[in-house]
């Protein structure tokens, strides 16, 4: 019998298991965690809206049947010579390696970035994030010191965004619960691009700033973080906003693990993949989600779940092709739209070609959940998890 391997159990990863599963195919999937993590649910976990841990789920309630192995291991390269996924525990002989190991922070070379900013990317920095801006409200209590009631999100992509929705929810509850003056709060987002959201239309776009505006935040367009010390964010124009908590939400790379192991990559680390998802190197792995360079119209696909999960699905229905000698299918991605939320209530974005805006796009947006839960593990995922997810803000 072959030897199936999946590498990450993100959204491209749990999405090839699930195929696998339903087709009765023995294979095993090699995770860093015990759990599948909402990646794209993470600016709640950090932004106060529910506890963190409501944003996970154990890999043995998303695989459950015989068939599944699961390994909890991080894996360090992918050995193509010798075909074995190299995990820091022992190597792992495969026949065909599905790999989807996500993405990393992209800190442009910014000095003092990646030293001293945190970043929403999984579901522990989720929690750092969360604690250190507690633990900052409750520290001004003592010294009153402004910078700690000062908030930097840099970037206003979908993240930085969508995190900036959360903290504007967030932020005065948490003051007003620990007796503090909400007013001193300030919450700043910096994006060096002349408009945010840059995925979305200009109307969406100005829907979004009059939103956050209104709701207290400070938004900067045009404005570019060039360095980063303790408690200061530097701009291009030279001025330095002092600030306690430093969050970088400016974009994304590919897992460094693909152009460690030497699989051809562009030049955010992405691996090139053909039109069936197997890698440009070697027809014997696929490769899904944000660590694949699919290129459509002359460029690569962003690197969102809903690629990431059509990817998985595909590459794992064509690796049974293969050893089947069936004839591959080639990807083809459904794009639904792009949703943004502004807080719990509200949002901007696309369905479809369609324009939304408002309650109409927050209620799309978690209805995103509850079609991405039942994919995962049908009524019971959905009646679990959403349950929780889905329900008023908890703001503990
Ligand atoms: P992004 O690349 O989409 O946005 C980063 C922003 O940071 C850009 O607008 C960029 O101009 C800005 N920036 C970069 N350098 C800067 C600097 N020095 N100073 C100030 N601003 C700077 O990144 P993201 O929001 O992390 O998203 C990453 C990917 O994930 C995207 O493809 C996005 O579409 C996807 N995503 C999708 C969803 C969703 O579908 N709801 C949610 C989150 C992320």
């Amino acid at each position: 019998m072959a030897n199936l391997v999946v590498v990450g159990a993100g959204y491209g990863g749990v999405m090839a298991g699930k195929r696998f599963e339903r087709s009765l195919v023995p294979f095993t999937i090699i995770n860093k965690h015990s759990y599948h993590q909402f990646i794209t649910w993470l600016h709640e976990a950090a932004g106060g809206r529910r506890p963190v841990d409501e944003y996970k789920v154990e890999l043995t309630d998303v695989f459950r049947k015989h068939t599944t192995t699961i390994v909890n291991d991080e894996v360090k390269s992918i050995d193509l010579k010798n075909k074995h996924v190299v995990g820091r525990n022992r190597p792992y002989p495969y026949d065909f390696v599905i790999i989807g190991v996500g993405s990393a922070p992209e800190f442009f070379g910014i000095p003092g970035l990646e030293k001293y900013s945190l970043q929403v990317r999984s579901l522990e920095t989720a929690r750092h994030i969360r604690t250190r801006i507690d633990e900052q409200v409750r520290a001004y209590r003592n010294d009153h010191d402004a910078r700690r009631l000062r908030f930097v999100i840099g970037g206003a992509g979908l993240t930085g965004i969508e995190f900036v929705g959360e903290l504007v929810e967030w932020l005065p509850k948490l003051c007003s619960s620990l007796n503090i003056d909400p007013s001193g709060l300030e919450i700043i987002n910096i994006e060096a691009a002349p408009t945010i959201l840059p995925a979305l239309s200009t109307s969406l776009q100005e829907e979004a700033l009059r939103v956050l505006k209104e709701s207290g935040a400070r938004m900067m367009t045009n404005t570019k973080i060039v360095k980063v010390e303790e408690n200061a964010v530097h701009l291009e124009s030279g001025e330095v906003i002092e600030a306690m908590t430093i969050v970088w939400t400016g974009g994304v790379r590919a897992h460094p693990l693909l152009a460690e192991s030497g699989f051809t990559c562009d030049r955010r680390g992405r691996a090139q993949v053909n039109e069936y998802l197997q890698s440009a190197d070697d027809d014997h792995v696929f490769i899904v989600g944000d660590c694949a360079a699919f290129v459509q119209a002359g460029r690569p696909l962003p690197p969102t779940a809903q690629v990431a999960t059509q990817m998985g699905d595909l590459a794992a229905r064509n690796v049974m092709a293969q050893l089947n000698n069936q004839p591959l299918v080639s990807f083809s991605p459904k794009l639904r739209g792009t949703l943004a939320s502004l807080g719990h209530r509200v949002g901007v974005g696309t369905i479809g070609n369609m324009q939304t805006r408002g309650t109409v796009a927050g209620f799309a947006k978690e209805m995103t959940k509850v079609k991405y839960l039942y994919e995962l593990g049908g009524m019971r995922m959905v009646s679990r998890e959403g349950a929780h997810l889905s329900r008023e803000p908890l703001y503990q």
